[in-house]
Order: C-alpha cells, then sequence, then structure tokens
C-alpha cells in the first residue's frame, strides 16, 4: 500500500539534496579539529554548512552553534546564563504555547511568566503589557521566548512586534522559529529576536541536528551546557556530527530557495483539504482558520471522534498524521496548545493535525478525504448517540 505522509510538523521526509551531502560526508573520514587534510576537509563540510543555514535567516555563519536539535537549541538558549547589552535577563517570558522543550526546558524556576493567548492561539497583549511592566519594579531584563509559528495549530505569533517591545524594555528575544522556517519568512530581520532557533528535520535535513543561531556575536554565554573540547566557539563543546550537518545545510540552501514555492504550494493543498473536510463533516472545528496560519498546517476535531481512534484507523487506511504533538511514548495526550487556547477537553480529545511540506501532492489530499468518509461513517454506526 502507498503510504500518505501528512505530518511534515513532527518530521520531514529527508530531501534528496540533503541525504546525497549526507553520503558524501559519512564516507568522508575526518575530525573536523584535526589539522591534516582529512580534518580540514571536515571543517570545510562544516563551515559550508553553516554558511547556509546562516543564510537561511539572515544571519551571520560566525554566529551559529550546531546543536543536537531545537531541544538542546531552547535549552542553551534559555539556561540563564545570556547576558546582552544590557545585562544578564534574570526572568522569563514564555508563551503558554510554547514547545515543551521551552517550556519544561528552561532554567528560570519560579521568575518565568507564563503568558496565556487567546483563542486563536495568540499572546494575550494586554497580559505581555503587564508582565513587562513588572520588571520596572524592580526586575531585571526580561528574556522573552516565543515561537514564530505553533506545531500544533500553525498560529502565527507577532514575534516583530512583541521582540521591539521587549528590546525597549532592554530585555532579549528567544523565538523559536522551528516551524516557520521555509515556510514563512524567518529571519532576524523579520523577528526582531536576538536568538533563533532551528531543528534541521522540521526542513528536510536529517534528525538529530539543529543550531542556536546569535544576532550578534557580543551576546555572550557565561556557562554553555557543554564545555569540553571548544568546538562550536566554546559555546557548545563535543565532536560534530558532520554528516547531520552537512544534511541539515543542504536542506538550508533548498529550502531558502523553493520555500516561497513549496509555501504557496502547500497552501493550496491545506485549503482544499479543509473545504473537503468541511464538506464531509460539516461540524468540524478547524482550529484558529481565521486566525494568521502556516500555510502547511490544518487542526482540526470532528464532533464525536477521539483522535486515538481516528489516527489507528486513517493509518489503517495507509495515512500519518498526528494528534497535534506527538508524544515520545506513543500515546496521544492532551495537548497544552488547545487547553491554553480554551479548547474543551471534550473537543480537544478529537483534535488532529494534518500538515504539508515539500514533496505532498494533490493525490495526499485526495487519499485523505476518500479514506476519513468511510471512516466517519463506521465511528457514527457504533455510536450513533453522538
Ligand atoms: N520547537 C518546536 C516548535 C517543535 O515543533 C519542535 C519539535 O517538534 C522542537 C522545538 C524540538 O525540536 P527537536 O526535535 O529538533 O529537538
Amino acid at each position: 500500500m502507498t503510504r500518505v505522509y501528512l505530518d511534515h510538523n513532527a518530521t520531514a521526509p529527508l530531501r534528496p539534496s540533503a541525504r546525497a551531502k549526507m553520503l558524501a560526508a559519512l564516507d568522508a573520514c575526518g575530525n573536523a579539529s584535526s589539522v591534516h587534510a582529512e580534518g580540514r576537509a571536515a571543517r570545510a563540510t562544516i563551515e559550508e554548512a553553516r554558511e547556509k543555514v546562516a543564510a537561511l535567516i539572515g544571519g551571520a555563519a560566525r554566529n551559529v552553534v550546531f546543536t543536537s536539535g531545537a531541544t538542546e537549541a531552547l535549552a542553551l538558549a534559555l539556561n540563564g546564563a545570556w547576558r546582552g547589552p544590557q545585562g544578564a535577563p534574570d526572568r522569563l517570558l514564555i508563551s503558554a504555547t510554547e514547545h515543551v522543550a521551552a517550556l519544561e526546558g528552561h532554567a528560570f524556576g519560579v521568575a518565568a511568566t507564563i503568558l496565556p493567548v487567546t483563542r486563536a492561539g495568540l499572546i494575550d497583549r494586554a497580559a505581555f503589557e503587564a508582565a513587562l511592566a513588572q520588571g520596572v519594579h524592580g526586575g531585571g531584563p526580561p528574556l522573552l521566548c516565543l515561537q514564530a509559528a505553533n506545531n500544533e495549530t500553525g498560529a502565527l505569533q507577532p514575534v516583530a512586534d512583541l521582540s521591539a517591545r521587549v528590546r525597549e524594555n532592554g530585555g532579549l528575544v528567544v523565538c523559536d522559529a522551528v516551524q516557520a522556517a521555509g515556510r514563512i519568512p524567518a529571519t532576524f530581520e523579520s523577528t526582531g529576536a536576538d536568538m533563533l532557533v532551528l531543528s534541521s528535520h522540521k526542513i528536510g535535513g536529517p534528525q538529530g541536528v539543529g543550531a542556536l543561531i546569535l544576532r550578534d556575536a557580543r551576546l555572550q554565554c557565561d556557562r554553555p551546557l557543554l564545555r569540553g573540547g571548544g568546538q562550536e566557539r566554546g559555546r557548545r563543546a563535543g565532536t560534530e556530527n558532520v554528516a547531520a550537518i552537512a544534511g541539515f545545510g543542504a536542506a538550508a540552501a533548498e529550502v531558502q530557495e523553493r520555500g516561497p514555492a513549496e509555501a504557496a504550494l502547500t497552501a493550496a493543498l491545506r485549503d482544499a483539504l479543509e473545504s473537503d473536510l468541511l464538506r464531509i463533516a460539516p461540524d468540524a472545528e478547524i482550529f484558529g482558520m481565521d486566525a494568521p496560519r502556516l500555510p502547511n498546517t490544518c487542526a482540526f476535531a470532528i464532533p464525536g471522534t477521539t483522535a486515538e481512534t481516528l489516527l489507528m484507523a486513517l493509518d489503517l487506511a495507509g495515512l500519518a498524521l498526528s494528534s497535534g504533538s506527538a508524544c515520545s511514548s506513543g500515546k496521544v495526550r492532551r495537548s497544552h496548545v488547545l487547553a491554553a487556547m480554551g479548547v474543551s477537553d471534550h473537543v480537544a480529545r478529537g483534535a488532529l493535525r494534518a500538515s504539508f511540506g515539500w514533496n505532498s501532492t494533490r493525490c495526499d489530499v485526495d487519499a485523505f478525504l476518500s479514506a476519513l468518509a468511510p471512516v466517519l461513517a463506521r465511528i457514527q454506526r457504533k455510536s450513533p448517540a453522538n
């Protein structure tokens, strides 16, 4: 059976250009810290990738810190040890809909303020302003951590506006651009952020590599997470994963060139899926439909269904979707994102996410819809009360 993959926000299939770069790097031997020819070749591979990743977000190559993924990049950005021109932020403002890697991975303890969001998933402006103002009465400069785009709903935060406000208050901004990169403009210029976080596998590179990118090299980290061999200019020790970094660089270059065309294609597919979905299930709720959203993401719930039942039935029919955020245990757990948006437990239990990407086609949408109609009919026959 041909599988239909509608889960690019969980991980995107590897782009052929990334695979080719990885294979070449895997076949080469050399530690990038060695001075011999093999070592210098590995170093050149890494530096080429660094240039490409920097170009994607409009930054400088020397300010790219390669990590094991966005989870580590967020932990490094939010470890409470960064100093900006106005001093070291000592309190964190973080939105309630951030990825758990940020919400649970930061080191600010009680000095973290969780910012509520609206029904559309956007930061509540009044709560944000109130949290900023608290600093005027004795707190240090704030650090704002905000996603450019949400992984579950695709909701786009007004990062540039909020960054400007934080900057006026002497603070710093970490922007999680993991889902935005390659799909909408997500650069230092468009976000106004001081640090950007990327994950290779969301843009069609390999899993297990990501980056923290600094706007300004004068931003200093007093305590890197990993210390040792001094790699990544002392900001992240450990022998570099050359093949993964090479694949990440290739994916970054491809997405920089093709991102706008891919976004137009996925937006058309997403819109087709949504209009057909509402035809088959007129009572379906599409989350954040009228708010600014990523072009590739559709999060929805159909009353009377649960995510587990639908996911399993669609999987058997050959389709890979997700229930909001994938959980490492493989179980579907309640979405903290939908809860923060005020979606009732009852509705959230049925929430699914379809997400498109570089190799999606109209056939994927057709396959989804022809699988969904009989699945829904079966579920409704089993529970006529619904
Ligand atoms: N941030 C967002 C918005 C994500 O969607 C993810 C992955 O799902 C992460 C961070 C963590 O990325 P990684 O898998 O590279 O650790």
